[in-house]
């Protein structure tokens, strides 16, 4: 037997690595796994150029557990190790990293490196009082038992081993019981293994309690998809396929992805990976972190936030690149070259396939709408490139359920919606139930009124009227038609200066006058004798602070005021004016009551006073 000592700079560093790394000590499982997958992939190379003699036989890797000896073992039937190659690739090589992976610690902010370190080999001691391995090289030399306590010193010594491969034998430490779980295993293979390409068994498939008391096992339990559809030719795969594949990551999921994007790209990086567009509700809800990050197979992360822009990880998926460089802090990936190139072209490849759907199918494509148009107007608002690249197919829904690109849209409403100093005004609705009396009013104007009821739509309006010049998106109540579309048509009022004044004062005593900016506008006389609108500006800046970081101004802590608009021609307020006491006080009330309620703003004891008040005038 050989004893010797590692040499490392950093003589302590085991305790360092346990405690920085406390919250992710799982990966080990998947460091130690892919190793043997490596291993495995590297023996079937060499076989392929005839390096190895004879039949390779069964390459699955075995995962086993024993609780009475508190070991896990990780055996694979790759190439293994000679004794010469365990003093090198171990006591060197793997080492080596660990050491310098201290010194990244001691010079980073910890918690960026955490999980996305590959640790290799050492990470085994993040779980493990003792580590053994066991290997046999396919060069025909004696096999190899090396043995290390977490401590710098090894034992090297030769043992009987029959089978080609490697056995890494974890006697897992007393903090880390839970990994003796067949359960927290499992979990974790699923996690991190699912896609590996070489079978991992894990266990024994039982059919019945009895089966598994007499050890009868039914087979092998292999817990990975050694040939996920991400690495199959796009031409091999029909749709089912895809959504089975959709079924198997998210196998909580009921719903069935809208349609998807098969990745392949070699030139200036490597990257594969299928991107599902998931049913979208109107809010984001629970929807992001779906995308899931690997790295040839290997499972990384699924906060791929850092890796691709916000609104892409509505999508879901995964995005496999060796090429993403996974070993380095967060910061630095977003500043990464090669993470910028693979954002241009999943946010391409992404527009280019809702063209591709428009231009084939359009109303297939508008019936998606209400299911992606969140989705396109995120992108568009943050994103030039996807907005330019998606102006020509996002959709605006009318309220009669016809749909217009922004193209189409202007050129329908140009004639009738341009105002007198030349501004086009889209008319919208936030709410088409609430806002119903005012559609109707712009509908008999001969008004298109598109829906705007996502919320990010201020967002999307502010990001339209700053790319299309003279163009204002205005919602129908936020003022009578006659002003949000204002012509050159100067109607007289019917009522006299002294009239007007009057009518004012009436109105003055009835409302709220804090809340409340009254206006006598000579209106048509077929249009409503008064209205109630909410200022435009005002309330799209409050929704959007609401929202979250919407505007730069404060606008937060005011109060809304409201404008009430008296139409001095309405055959109602002149009966207004010849009223007395207690009936035209009544009226008056019953009047303001009324353009509350089309605003839906009559609530509480108001609206119980009002319903009092029509049975008594009734
Ligand atoms: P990395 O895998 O990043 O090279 P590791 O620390 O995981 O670093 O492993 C160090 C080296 O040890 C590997 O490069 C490989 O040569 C060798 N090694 C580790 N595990 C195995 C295994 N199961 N079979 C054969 N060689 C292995």
């Amino acid at each position: 037997m050989e004893t010797g000592k590692i040499n490392v700079q950093t003589e302590n560093i085991f305790p360092i690595i346990k405690k920085f790394l406390y919250s992710d000590h799982e990966i080990f499982l998947r460091e130690l796994v892919s190793n043997a997958v490596d291993a495995t992939k590297k023996l079937k190379g060499l076989s392929q150029l005839g390096e190895v003699k004879g039949e390779i036989g069964d390459t699955t890797i075995q995962v086993k557990l024993d609780k009475e000896n508190k070991t896990l073992t990780i055996s694979d039937k790759g190439i293994g190790m000679t004794a010469d190659e365990v003093k090198k690739y171990i006591n060197q090589i793997a080492f080596s990293s660990a050491g310098e992976f201290v010194e990244k610690l001691k010079n980073t902010d910890s918690k960026n490196i955490i999980g996305h370190f590959g640790l290799g080999f050492y990470s085994a001691f993040m779980v493990a009082e003792k580590v053994e391995i066991q290997t046999k090289s396919y060069k025909d030399e004696a096999a190899a038992k090396w043995i290390c306590d977490g401590s710098t010193d090894y034992t090297l010594e030769t043992v009987e081993k029959q089978e080609r491969g490697t056995d890494i034998i974890l006697h897992i430490a007393e903090d880390s019981l839970e990994f003796l779980e067949e359960q927290r295993i499992k979990s974790l293979l699923n996690k991190y293994c699912k896609f590996l390409p070489i079978p991992i068994q894990f266990g024994y498939k039982w059919q019945s309690e009895e089966d598994k008391k007499a050890e009868k096992p039914l087979e092998p339990e292999i817990i990975n998809n050694t040939e996920p559809a991400w690495v199959k030719s796009p031409s091999s795969l029909n749709d089912e396929d895809y959504k089975n594949f959709y079924r198997q990551l998210y196998p909580m999921n009921f719903d069935e992805p809208l349609f998807w994007i098969h990745l392949n790209v070699d030139y200036p990086f490597n990257l594969t990976g299928i991107l599902y567009f998931p049913k979208l509700k109107k809010n984001f809800e629970v929807q992001k972190d779906k995308i899931q990050l690997y790295s040839n197979q290997v499972f990384v992360t699924d906060n791929v936030g850092e890796i691709v822009p916000e609104y892409l990880t509505l999508l879901h998926g995964v995005i496999d690149s060796p090429d993403i460089p996974l070993n380095v802090s967060r910061s630095y990936l977003q500043s990464d070259g090669n993470v910028k190139k693979i954002n241009q072209h999943i946010s391409k490849k992404v527009s280019d396939k809702l063209q591709e759907i428009f231009k084939a199918d359009r109303k297939q494509f508008e019936e998606k709408w209400s299911d992606i148009g969140l989705f396109v107007k995120y992108g568009m608002i943050s994103d030039e490139k996807f907005y330019e690249r998606s102006n020509s197919f996002a959709l605006f829904q009318t309220t009669e359920n016809t749909f217009y690109t922004y193209a189409e849209l202007k050129e329908k409403v140009t004639a009738n919606q341009t105002d007198k100093d030349g501004n086009l005004v889209i008319l919208y609705t936030s709410d088409s139930e609430e806002q119903h009396s005012y559609i109707k009013q712009a509908k008999d104007y001969g008004y298109e009124v598109v829906q705007l009821d996502t919320m990010i739509d201020n967002h999307f309006i502010q990001q339209l009227e700053m790319k299309n010049e003279k163009t204002h998106f205005k919602r129908v109540d936020a003022d009578i038609l006659s002003n949000l579309i204002s012509k050159d048509e100067n109607v007289e009022s019917a009522l006299s200066k002294e009239q007007e004044d009057a009518l004012k004062v009436l109105f003055e005593n009835t409302v709220e006058k804090a809340k409340v900016d009254i206006e006598l506008k000579a209106l048509s006389p077929n249009d409503a004798p008064i209205v109630i609108t909410r200022n435009e500006f005002m309330r799209r800046m409050q929704e959007m602070q609401k929202m979250g970081g919407g505007s730069p101004f404060m606008f937060g802590g005011m109060d809304e005021k409201i404008n009430l608009v008296i139409n001095t021609n309405h055959s109602i307020n002149h009966k207004l004016l010849e009223e007395t006491g207690e009936q035209q006080e009544k009226h008056l009330k019953q009047l303001y009551d009324l353009a509350l309620l089309s605003q839906n703003m009559l609530k509480g004891e108001a609206l119980t006073n009002f319903v009092n008040r029509s049975f008594e005038l009734i």
